[in-house]
């Protein structure tokens, strides 16, 4: 079985963090100049591992193996969302730069680009299967201050390169390790989590629509208040969503907006976005239909009420034969501190899921803290899920 080298690991996740360094986190947003930066810097780091890299169109790295025989696909992202977290990402990465080094010849390293959507909705992995069109990218801008994507491309100096297709012929599947990002690794004292699935995450529009007037000379029998209409509901889902969801499933209303949203004019019009999460689809499909019935009882008021989806990925279940090499792994390096659990947030992992067979790996995150410069794994904790990986990479090559 292979043996890595966690103080190389850790010394290679520390130079990258120097690259957008912002206090005790980093600021490397996709496409800046320092992402770029870092991405000529893990292209060396893989050429010098043995690996043949490239950098596409879309800014994807894949660094390919000239070497044959059968092989796995190892990666992650290396942008950081804006003033956040050190290891999102870049620990998948590294992971795979790591493995590539002990499996030499068996392992290709991946880092996706803009996973975390400064400028679309997993761009890079998506374009390497083939779900990205020319037209998309047209239309892309960045989150925060609207760039198009095509001007970040060119700045970037990625304008006239092809972007690169995985082909699944090529690879046995496809592994992702990747910060917990929540406390349960840490509050039941467990050093590994083995993914069982990647969450669906579905998202809804409600709007409501009252009689816009005068709040000092409106008297309060005759008003149609789209605002009361909307925190209503928002009630009603608090009592009701608990009775059909899962025990793992979340839901949030992230976004309230009043119109017109002045302190003297009651609100004529609300909406409010309501988005669900669960690993099966079923328990997201009561979940839907309760909340569909929920509105259907607030337009029997007196604000007309309507609903859309507007955002759906499906639940992505992870290979269960990769699941069992990993739980060998995990058994042999950390007994009784492992355990399988589905994944709440999106990863690169659910877009290669559509071309092969795809599993995760999670390390605890200090305090369940990502998105933030607070966020941090144990080194120990971070060289053992390597090697917990490593060795399961090799279990897969060997079957
Ligand atoms: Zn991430």
């Amino acid at each position: 079985m292979p043996t890595i080298d966690g103080a190389r690991l850790l010394g290679d996740l520390n130079r990258l963090r120097d690259f957008g360094r912002y206090e005790t986190g980093v600021h490397r947003p996709t496409y800046s100049p320092i992402d770029m930066e870092s991405r000529h810097w893990i292209a060396g780091r893989m050429a010098e591992a043995g690996l043949e890299p490239e950098i596409d169109g879309i800014g994807n790295i894949l660094g390919r193996s000239p070497a044959p025989g059968p092989k796995l696909l190892v990666g992650s992202h290396s942008e950081s969302q804006n003033h956040a977290g050190w290891l999102d990402g870049a620990l998948g990465v590294m992971f795979g730069l790591e493995l590539a080094r002990v499996l030499p010849g068996q392992i290709d390293v991946a880092a996706w680009a803009d996973e975390e959507g400064h400028y679309g909705v997993f761009l890079g992995s998506r374009s390497a299967i083939g779900d990205v069109t020319d037209a998309e990218i047209d239309a892309c801008r960045n989150a925060t201050q609207g760039k198009p994507l095509r001007t970040a491309l060119a700045e970037a100096g990625l304008a006239d390169r092809p972007r690169l297709r995985v082909d699944p012929a090529r690879y046995r599947g496809y592994l992702e390790a990747h910060i917990e990002q929540g406390d349960e690794l840490e509050a039941l004292a467990l050093k590994i989590g083995i993914v069982t699935s990647i969450v669906g995450i579905w998202t809804f529009r409600v709007t409501f629509t009252g009689v816009q007037n005068h709040a000092g000379t409106t008297r309060m029998a005759i008003r149609k208040d789209a605002g009361v209409a909307l925190v209503k509901l928002c009630t009603a889902i608090e009592q009701r969503m608990p009775e059909v969801a899962g025990p793992r499933s979340v839901w949030t209303i992230g976004r309230i907006t009043l119109s017109p949203g002045a302190q003297s004019i009651i609100p004529g019009g609300a909406e409010m976005l309501v988005q669900m999460r669960d690993a099966d689809p079923a328990v997201l499909a009561r979940m839907r239909t309760a909340l569909h019935a929920l509105v259907a009882e607030a337009n029997a008021g007196p604000c007309p009420a309507t609903i859309e989806q507007i955002f759906e990925t499906t639940p992505k279940l992870m290979a269960p034969p990769f699941r069992a090499a990993l739980g060998r792994s995990a058994e042999r390096h950390a007994p009784r501190l492992f355990q399988h659990m589905p994944s709440g947030a999106g990863h690169d992992a659910q877009i290669l899921a559509e071309l092969m067979p795809a599993a995760m790996l999670f390390v605890p995150s200090i305090g369940g803290i990502s998105h933030h410069i607070a966020e941090d794994t144990a080194p120990d904790d971070i060289v053992l899920g390597c090697q917990v990986m490593a060795d399961a990479a090799a279990d897969i090559l060997m079957g």
